[in-house]
């Protein structure tokens, strides 16, 4: 019999209830009348793959946006019932939902439980109303904080919480608190982000007319400092430039991104990398609900990946993992020695201590970790 591929699955849901003011993700506020004709063509996407994963077995499905929470009930049964009925989902996959505190009842928490997620992603970013309300968010702490007890109460024993540093107005006493409380509430899983401000956004437009009080460089690279000293101080591994986890609790479905495993991405403006190829859906919400049922007439940008840009994603995927690059998995892969694409570079980045080699693995060193950007570049090749 022929074993069947893994594959995961992310399934993008594009709405908020109000849009944070340093966002520039797919999602908008105020979409309450699309949300069934949404889901009616994210499900007719569904089907229109079933066929085409039939070799395949999903062992990680990401419901992320926007904030899926926001959806009805019904709604999200809906999504999840016709993930099952059309593909082949392992009893051991982990199923993810992104969640907003605010968004989430007793009774909401219940059911997501009962049909099969397995895992809360719920975005904090900081301890501090103040905070909270500079960014634009739409929930205050307390909130947070009875949603989460909530959740715990239902059952969930896997909860990663998100945070940020380098905020406006953010002094390091707040981030120490931030990190200082979420360690007392021990979830199983931290993703921490410095702040970065995207064009188009209501921050970029403040910081543009030097109205955004952000902290200096060198701040914002102590909080960096300082998350990796109390998170790890307090028994989580660090294992991606960002992430954070208790043992085993590493993110599955992320982790696909980082080893260039292949994703299916479902949903307005959702990237796959799939058969060789990177592509996305088209981003508008309209366009989308009438065309889901036809998959050629919604994906676009298909690039196939050329043997140049898989060592080079392999590179700068992979050394964001602190466990870095595999110099076996590397030969497995191309039948090339690392030495042999990267040489140079590698003797360059050692000598510089950026990149150290243990254990017959690339990594970065704590150096390379805080300028990940500058050590990636070097690895495009000409
Ligand atoms: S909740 Fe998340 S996706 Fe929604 S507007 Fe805020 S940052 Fe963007």
């Amino acid at each position: 019999m022929l074993m069947k591929k893994n594959i995961g699955l992310y399934l993008h849901i594009p709405f908020c209830i109000s849009k944070c003011r340093y966002c520039d993700f797919l999602s908008k506020a105020n979409q309450t009348s699309y949300f069934e004709p949404y889901v009616q063509a994210l499900v007719k996407e569904i089907q229109a793959y079933g066929e085409l994963l039939i070799s395949y077995e999903v062992d990680s499905i990401f419901i992320g946006g926007g904030t899926p929470t926001i959806l009805p009930i019904p709604l999200l049964e809906k999504i999840l019932f016709e993930l099952y009925r059309n593909f082949t989902i392992i009893p051991t996959a982990e199923i993810t939902i992104e969640a907003n505190p605010g968004t989430l009842s007793k009774i909401q928490l219940q059911r997501l439980n009962e049909i099969n997620i397995n895992r809360l992603s719920i975005g904090l970013q900081a301890y501090q109303d103040s905070l909270l309300q500079k960014l634009g968010r739409g929930h205050r702490l307390e909130q947070f904080l009875e949603n989460y007890a909530a959740a715990r109460a239902v059952g969930f024993n896997n909860i990663s919480i998100d945070l940020m540093f380098g905020l406006p107005e953010q002094k390091l006493e707040h981030w120490e608190e931030t990190l200082s409380q979420i360690i007392t509430l021990n979830p199983e899983h931290l993703s921490c982000y410095s702040l970065i401000i995207e064009e188009g956004t209501p921050f970029h437009i403040l910081w543009g007319k030097n109205q955004l009080q952000l902290p200096t460089e060198d701040e914002t690279l102590y909080m960096y400092r300082k998350c990796i000293s109390m998170l790890t101080q307090a028994g989580y591994e660090h294992y991606e430039i960002s992430n954070f986890a208790k043992r085993q609790k590493e993110s599955k479905h992320n982790l696909k991104y980082w080893t260039g495993q292949e994703y299916i991405g479902l949903g307005v403006g959702a990237h796959s990398f799939f058969e060789q190829q990177r592509y996305n859906n088209i981003e508008n919400i309209k366009q989308y609900i009438e065309k889901s049922h036809h998959l050629q007439k919604i994906q676009i940008n298909h690039q196939m990946i050329t043997l140049k840009e898989s060592y080079e994603e392999t590179m700068f995927l992979g050394l964001r993992l602190i466990d870095g690059v595999s110099m076996d998995v590397f030969y497995e892969r191309f039948q090339k020695k690392i030495e042999d694409v990267y040489g140079i570079v590698l003797n360059k980045m050692v000598d510089q201590e950026l990149l150290k080699i243990e254990q017959n693995k690339v990594k970065l060193t704590s150096k390379g970790l805080e300028v990940g950007n500058l050590v990636f570049e070097q690895f495009l090749l000409e």
